[in-house]
């Protein structure tokens, strides 16, 4: 028997890429491993391995016969934890549901009252989860007062009450120092069926920037980015490259660079790791958060790749998404990463709401220019997820969304019409960015 089986729910996977990008769920695993140090037994399963199963899922679930079945989903990946929440349901009525991650965090008044969704973790999961338990695992009494008086004691989450209710519990602050919490538990996950095995937090939290289609300050409670200890980091990398021998380490963080002297200090860190062979790290960070000097250092640390968010070829349309950064910067932060030796990410998006014919035009063109100065380009169509101001603007606007389910908000299909274009009009436009800059590979997530 198993305290708490954690399940990732899964991407839609094209046949012949299953594999392809992935990387294990760090969120699970600091959940499982918060879950492990407060004396519990966890299980996991991350189905972006195995693929959405429904034979596989009913016989962990009877096999292990779990008091609490957690799922992870973000909005692509939600209709199937919907699903593993409903075979989970079916396989064991008395087993608690735990729908997560930052798609329920946002939505969590539509997810608590699915069916089989006992209760919604918003924000932070790890003492959420952990609180959660120490009310459910073990738990032999039939006391419904009892019960729902301690699970309204736990901060940070949603259920529905026996009224009908969706209840949510108060906000739960957030983990000041991230340096408390254990590493996470990534023998839970075949580290060998991933592509990116080694992928590593140096932050959490939200972000001081506004991304106008980003959702990050929607999921946690403010806006305060906190750092790890520099030393622990580079603990963690090293166990990474000796214990597990990996050679590649992927600092995860949107914004890697966004706190110069502790950047600083890691790089030494990682500098001063004494690895049985050669290995370098990759990251991404915002174009205004790096200048010649620290992308010197970061290459001197062995950073060999990093991507920067670029987003459209148009001063005014950058403007207006709020990202507060310029084209001279992007062209700045590309050409001397590029000259420092490192393989350049520059991902843009496509449509912005104001995008016009004439704004798309120099988006190929900046693409082009961008590429000249040494950067591999990807593109993404642009998805107001839950918690965006995209997906306000689209609430509030003329602007069309046209996607049947949560599962087209992937950035691979273009579902977001714009002010001044028609859907035709876009996919007419995009054919022609793509033939322009001769994009190989069309989209990216
Ligand atoms: S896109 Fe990056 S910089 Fe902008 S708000 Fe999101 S995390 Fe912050």
């Amino acid at each position: 028997m198993t305290d708490v089986l954690l399940f990732n729910a899964p991407v839609e996977q094209p046949r012949g890429s299953a594999h392809a990008g992935l990387h294990p769920p760090l969120g699970l695993g600091y959940i499982a491993a918060v879950l492990r140090d407060a004396g519990y037994s966890v299980s996991a399963r991350d189905l972006n391995v195995t693929g959405l199963n429904p034979q596989l899922i009913r016989r962990v679930v009877s096999r292990e016969s779990p008091a609490m079945v957690g799922i992870s989903a973000h909005t692509e990946t939600y209709p199937n934890g919907l699903e593993i929440a409903d075979l989970a349901k079916a396989e064991a009525p008395t087993t608690a549901v735990v729908m997560g991650g930052p798609h329920a965090s946002v939505t969590y008044e539509q997810t608590a009252i699915e069916p089989a969704v006992d209760y919604v973790v918003r924000g932070e999961g790890e003492y959420a989860m952990r609180d959660l338990a120490s009310v459910l695992v073990g738990r032999d009494d039939n006391d419904q007062d009892e019960l729902v008086a301690e699970i309204e004691e736990v901060p940070g989450l949603a259920y529905v009450s026996a009224d009908g209710n969706v209840v949510a519990t108060p906000e739960r602050s957030m983990i000041e120092n991230p340096d408390e919490l254990p590493w996470p538990a990534r023998d839970l996950f075949p580290l060998e069926l991933y592509e990116k095995p080694g992928n590593v937090l140096f932050s959490r939290g939200g972000c001081p920037f506004s991304c106008h289609f980003c959702a990050v300050n929607s999921i946690w409670v403010d806006r305060a980015r906190r750092f790890r200890n520099p030393e622990a980091v580079a603990q963690e990398v090293e166990h990474l490259l000796v214990d597990h021998g990996l050679r590649q380490i992927n600092f995860a963080d949107d914004t890697f660079t966004l706190r110069r002297d502790a950047v600083l200090e890691l790089t030494h860190r990682l500098e001063a790791i004494e690895a049985p062979f050669p290995w370098d790290w990759t990251c991404s960070t915002r174009v205004d958060l790096v200048d010649r000097e620290l992308l010197e250092q970061l290459a001197h640390a062995g950073c060999s790749g990093i991507q920067f968010g670029v987003e459209t070829g148009s001063q005014e349309i950058l403007d207006a998404t709020g990202k507060n950064i310029t084209l001279d910067q992007a062209r700045e932060a590309v050409s001397a990463a590029a000259e420092f030796d490192m393989d350049v990410l520059a991902s843009f998006m496509f449509p912005h709401p104001d995008d016009t014919e004439s704004s798309i035009r120099q988006q190929a063109e900046f693409m082009r220019e961008i590429r000249e100065l040494g950067a591999d380009i990807s593109i993404a169509f642009t998805t107001p997820y839950p918690g965006t101001t995209y997906a306000e603007m689209t609430a509030e606007s003329d602007l069309e969304v046209a996607a049947d389910d949560w599962n087209e908000y992937d950035a691979k299909h273009l579902i977001m019409s714009t002010r001044n274009l028609s859907f035709p009009e876009l996919e007419e436009l995009f054919e022609e960015l793509v033939r322009d800059v001769g994009l190989k590979k069309r989209v990216t997530a």
